[in-house]
């Protein structure tokens, strides 16, 4: 396989964490990974990994599309998390993904890696975009309602698992 960034440079076979082997980059440091390598890799891992670090990483992210160093076809761009900007490729017809320089080391630090197949479907897209609808919903209401706002997220939270909801909200609506 052809890095696709750099021209002429073959990626060659590299451990990415132990037991997990990925095609890399010399030129540009990016990595493909097969969805089922890292599948399987993932289940073999502790249930509890090591506590998400802080470090700061260098990250590249390529922002144009990518194309797939396996069959040339462009891939789709995935986001990860609402926390990280950076979106990984995939190509759908290799189930190949490409983790740009620095990308699995703060995937890895983010301690994002167990949840990271289901983030890469159109359901945990979809579910990422709806977190992150609701986060900006609440911080329009935090400013909205000001003081006190803590109080009132916390009544919602009770009021949502209450039987009588519905009478409450009638209550709370009288004049
Ligand atoms: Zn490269
Ligand atoms: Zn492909």
């Amino acid at each position: 396989m052809q890095c696709q960034t750099c021209a002429g440079y073959a990626l060659k076979p590299v451990e990415l964490a132990p037991g997990l082997i990925a095609a890399q980059c010399s030129k540009c440091d990016g990595a493909s990974i097969a969805m089922l390598n890292l599948r399987f890799w993932i289940e073999q891992q502790p249930q509890d990994p090591p506590s998400a670090s802080s470090e700061v990483m260098d990250v590249d992210d390529v922002v144009g599309a990518r194309q797939c160093a396996k069959c040339q076809r462009l891939m789709t761009k995935y986001r990860v998390s609402n926390a990280i900007n950076n979106r990984l490729d995939v190509c759908h017809s290799c189930d190949e993904v490409w983790f740009d320089k620095g990308e699995w080391q703060a995937i890895v630090n983010a301690g994002l890696i167990t949840d990271l197949p289901a983030k890469l479907t159109d359901a945990g897209q979809r579910a990422l975009r709806e977190a992150d609808r609701l986060a900006r919903e609440k911080a329009f209401f935090a400013q909205a309602i000001g003081e006190g706002f803590d109080r009132v997220d916390e009544f919602r939270d009770w009021l949502r698992d209450h039987p009588n909801a519905p009478e409450i909200r009638r209550y709370l609506l009288l004049d």
